[in-house]
């Protein structure tokens, strides 16, 4: 009989892993809060569960893909009773080092096994199965969820043994890539207001020491000005928001991090939260003009 997984959570990261989960051969079934996201996955076909108690009550694996801790912690309240108690939790939705603990604590209160595994990799690596897993968990849960990481990326690096261990990586990994995205944005916007045709900076780089693929790829979307949500702006002002919190945790002075998260929370107040991240040049409007011209 095939492993049965239940995924939690079908926004745009969830429902590619469900459906690799499925072209894997895996039993999956899918709950979506709402329900119409997780419709199209019957067609590839996966369950469609009425509630997160009906979806992980045969599950061997139960895997979350939401937006925060608050709904991490809100669903799983819900669904925690309802697992089966050899079954094993794997939680891959960003939720930062307070939020990974607390989660892993409800886990323990219920007895049920806990793998911290965050993803880098956004919507079409999530949608071809190349996402890659950072994973903390005990060595002895490993072998069994490692079928799930391989249909759902290219590459899983175990971190450590801790719950927390998988998201140190990806909070680290996560501040490079916001910072890539920031940094593009502004150099965008000054390639504009230097009256300069902004793909010339972009060809300048090409090929050298600086290049970067992320840089080409969000600054062309910059450029046209096209923003179809691969990773939304509102989950890179959440990860922002968490980096700068780690880092003040640990004793480092989260100055970029903080200019970036306020930079991300200008361009949602623009009305562009549910864009993709790239959009955060709009956040460069305000007052740049001015600036520009001393
Ligand atoms: P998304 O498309 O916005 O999906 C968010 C999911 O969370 C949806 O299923 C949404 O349900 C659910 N949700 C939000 N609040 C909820 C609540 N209070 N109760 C129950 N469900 C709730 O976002 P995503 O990009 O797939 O991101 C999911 C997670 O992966 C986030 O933690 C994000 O930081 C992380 N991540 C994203 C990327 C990326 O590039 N997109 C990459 C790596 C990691 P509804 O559909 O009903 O609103």
């Amino acid at each position: 009989m095939s492993m049965s997984v239940a995924v939690l959570g079908t926004g745009i990261m969830g429902s590619g892993m469900a459906k690799n989960l499925i072209k894997a051969g895996f039993d999956v079934t899918v709950w979506n809060r709402h329900r119409e996201k997780a419709e199209p996955l019957a067609e590839a076909g996966a369950k469609i569960a009425g509630d997160p108690k009906d979806a992980v009550a045969e599950a061997d694996v139960v895997l979350t893909m939401l937006f925060d801790t608050d709904a991490v912690e809100g669903v799983m309240g819900e669904a925690l009773p309802a697992m089966r108690e050899d079954a094993v939790w794997i939680q891959s939705s960003t939720v930062g080092l307070p939020g990974v603990a607390r989660l892993a604590e409800r886990a323990g209160y219920q007895g049920i096994a806990f793998v911290d595994a965050p993803v880098l990799g956004t919507k079409q690596p999530a949608e071809e199965g190349k996402l890659l897993v950072l994973a903390g968990g005990p060595e002895d849960l490993r072998e069994r969820v490692q079928p799930v990481f391989d249909a759902i990326g290219s590459k899983t690096v175990w971190v450590g043994e801790l719950p927390g261990d998988g998201h140190k990586l990806k909070l680290v990994a996560n501040s490079w890539v916001l910072s890539i995205v920031g940094a593009t944005a502004q150099a965008i916007d000054l390639m504009k207001r230097f009256g300069l045709d902004p793909q010339l900076y972009l060809d300048t780089i090409a090929g050298g020491v600086t290049d970067c693929a992320y840089a080409q790829l969000k600054g062309k979307a910059m450029i046209a000005g096209e923003f179809p949500p691969s990773f939304p702006l509102t989950g890179a002002a959440k990860d922002a928001q968490l980096i700068a919190e780690a880092m003040d945790h640990v004793g480092t002075r989260p100055v970029i991090m903080e200019a970036l998260a306020a930079q991300f929370r200008d361009a949602i107040d623009g009305g562009h939260g549910s864009e993709d991240m790239a959009s955060v040049i709009a956040a460069f409007d305000g007052g740049g003009q001015d600036r520009a011209s001393l």
